[in-house]
């Protein structure tokens, strides 16, 4: 059985561990650092990142996941966890893991389009093609070091991308009902 750790400090915990269910692992919500041990991937969820950020200065968790980060097991940030994965962050910055080596904009699609949704670009990594996307106070990737996969784009922005063991999403894949994301995730961790 694979387990998959979901950083339970705030934001859509809840659909994250359906949508896991769903796809056949147990979730597990993480809240001190013996909570992350055994675990087979993790996931950073969205919500708001600067009161995750809080939240994990709070909880003593920075050291652990930047642990949990180089042990090279399977992670996924979504919208506020693809912010608190970055090397760097404009627009009200936060701390971050430094998992991933780009700049991300927080709230970059201003707010006439709050929020919205859309499929991915042709051209999608295999078995991603026309991926649904939800966006909301979305954050977006100014640059991207050379190394980093995109995997989808919406509008010619990276919006699903991979470095390594670490997946970042700037929408919700947690919210629809087309779960290949997690399915990604949870098959790379097996
Ligand atoms: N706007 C939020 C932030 O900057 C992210 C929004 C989300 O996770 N849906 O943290």
């Amino acid at each position: 059985m694979t387990t998959v750790g979901i950083l339970a400090i705030q934001g859509d915990v809840d659909a994250h561990a359906r949508a896991l269910e769903r796809v056949g692992a147990t979730p597990r919500p993480i809240l001190q650092e013996a909570d992350l041990d055994g675990l087979n991937a993790l996931i950073l969820p969205g919500g708001e990142s600067t009161t995750i950020a809080k939240g994990l200065d709070r909880l003593d968790l920075w050291d652990s996941l930047r642990f949990f980060v180089h042990s090279g097991l399977p992670m996924l940030g979504t919208c506020a966890g693809a912010i608190l994965l970055a090397r760097e962050v404009e627009n009200h910055p936060v701390a971050t893991l430094d998992a991933i080596d780009g700049v991300v904009v927080r709230n970059a699609y201003g707010t006439q389009v709050d929020s919205f949704s859309a499929e991915a670009d042709p051209g999608a990594a295999r078995g991603l093609e026309g991926l649904p996307c939800v966006f909301i106070r979305a954050p977006r990737w100014k640059t991207l070091g050379d190394g980093i996969e995109i995997l989808a784009r919406v509008g010619g922005e990276p919006v699903l991308i991979r470095q390594g063991n670490v997946l970042a999403a700037t929408f919700h894949p947690e919210l629809t009902e087309d779960l290949r994301v997690h399915d990604l995730l949870v098959r790379s961790a097996g």
